[in-house]
């Protein structure tokens, strides 16, 4: 996968290691962290090392969201969230803070009561 960095984004400045982070998790093309402005009790980002915008994501190689998806799936089994319940957030079109696309791992809020 082709590198992409663009210098004025924070995901691909931690990414670089030239700003900090908690890291949480990674293989070669995928980090999770902390996020330092938490909407539930646990909030973990997952992010792709190479910059992708969110406008961009629709037409990403074959392959790409599977990858993507099996990285969210290892954060979510390590941190045992698979057992404790979690909710998976992408937001987008002026929902999202940040262009450089990235999931949400939300846990520790309430339930729902019903389905
Ligand atoms: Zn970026
Ligand atoms: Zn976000």
């Amino acid at each position: 996968m082709e590198k992409k960095y663009s210098d004025d984004c924070i995901f691909c400045l931690i990414a670089a290691g030239k700003a900090p982070s908690k890291k949480i998790w990674e293989n070669e093309d995928f980090l999770a962290i902390e996020n330092k402005f938490p909407e539930a009790p646990i909030d973990i980002l997952v992010l792709p090392k190479a910059h992708l915008e969110k406008s961009e994501a629709r037409t990403s190689p074959d392959g790409y969201w599977d990858s993507f998806m099996k990285a969210i799936w290892e954060v979510v089994s390590a941190g045992g969230y698979d057992r404790t319940g979690y909710v998976l957030q992408n937001n987008g079109a002026g929902y999202n803070h940040l262009e450089h696309e990235h999931m949400h791992i939300l846990s520790g809020m309430p339930k729902p009561t019903s389905a």
